[in-house]
């Protein structure tokens, strides 16, 4: 992966929160992903795992990103029952990745939002 792609971005709000500098409730991190609650919620449990680098949307991403991308989506189903999802069928989640503008992306630092609990739900 190049230094471009996973520069921290000091300008970007995400990359801040992962820095410490915007304060955040955290779900979990580790050396290559942190995982907040959604300041905004759409639904009982919602929260955004993204990666600790500076990835601007799934657009940027490439087959240099399988490892990361699949470190994300193996730690999803754990992180959901954990902030309390119900489990899988009678419950589940809604895995979102908004990217682009046509996708109605708004903060440019990759993000899955996960959404879950019993609805009816604000919006989604
Ligand atoms: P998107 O439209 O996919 O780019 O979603 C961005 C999400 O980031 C929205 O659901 C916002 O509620 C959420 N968000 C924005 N600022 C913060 C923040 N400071 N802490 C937590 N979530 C945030
Ligand atoms: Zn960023």
């Amino acid at each position: 992966m190049s230094a471009t792609v996973h520069a921290h971005d000091p300008d970007c709000l995400f990359c801040r929160i992962v820095a410490g500098r915007i304060p955040s409730r955290l779900v979990y991190q580790d050396d290559q992903v942190y995982a907040f609650h959604d300041i905004n919620p759409w639904a009982p449990v919602h929260f955004l795992l993204i990666p600790k680098a500076h990835i601007a949307s799934m657009a940027q991403i490439g087959p240099e990103h399988a490892e990361l991308l699949g470190h994300m989506m193996s730690l999803v189903p754990r992180l959901a029952l954990q902030e309390g999802c119900r489990p899988y069928p009678e419950g589940g989640y809604r895995l979102l990745c908004n990217t682009g503008g046509d996708g109605r992306q708004e903060v440019h630092h990759l993000h899955f939002h996960v959404m879950g609990g019993p609805r009816p739900w604000l919006r989604g």
